[in-house]
């Protein structure tokens, strides 16, 4: 079931706090080598190895959604959602 907006939001910024809520890097564990590629790259440490060999997003708070990880990652593992690549494309000058 989903929220209703809050009193005074409009229905666009209620979907925009659902967005913004999300969080924007995601690990899939089962594919995950253990390589260490994406910590070694994220720029702000939003990533570190656990005892498990897997990759672990341990401060998403952080995260400025560059997609580098999910860029340099050999296994496809790492997931950062689609907005923030258009995004991060955009500012790049990738997308017309
Ligand atoms: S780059 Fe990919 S395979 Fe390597 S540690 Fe990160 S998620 Fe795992
Ligand atoms: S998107 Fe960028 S900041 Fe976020 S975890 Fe990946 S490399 Fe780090």
């Amino acid at each position: 079931m989903s929220e209703k907006p809050i009193k005074g939001q409009t229905k666009e910024e209620h979907c925009e706090t659902e967005v913004k809520k999300r969080p924007a890097v995601h690990i899939f564990p089962e594919w995950c080598k253990g390589c260490g590629i994406c910590v070694a790259f994220c720029p702000k440490q939003v990533l570190e190895m656990g005892k498990d060999q897997k990759a672990h997003v341990v401060h998403p708070e952080k995260c400025i959604e560059c997609a580098l990880c999910a860029r340099r990652c050999p296994e496809f593992a790492v997931f950062v959602s689609g907005d923030s690549i258009k995004e991060s494309k955009k500012k790049n000058g990738g997308e017309k």
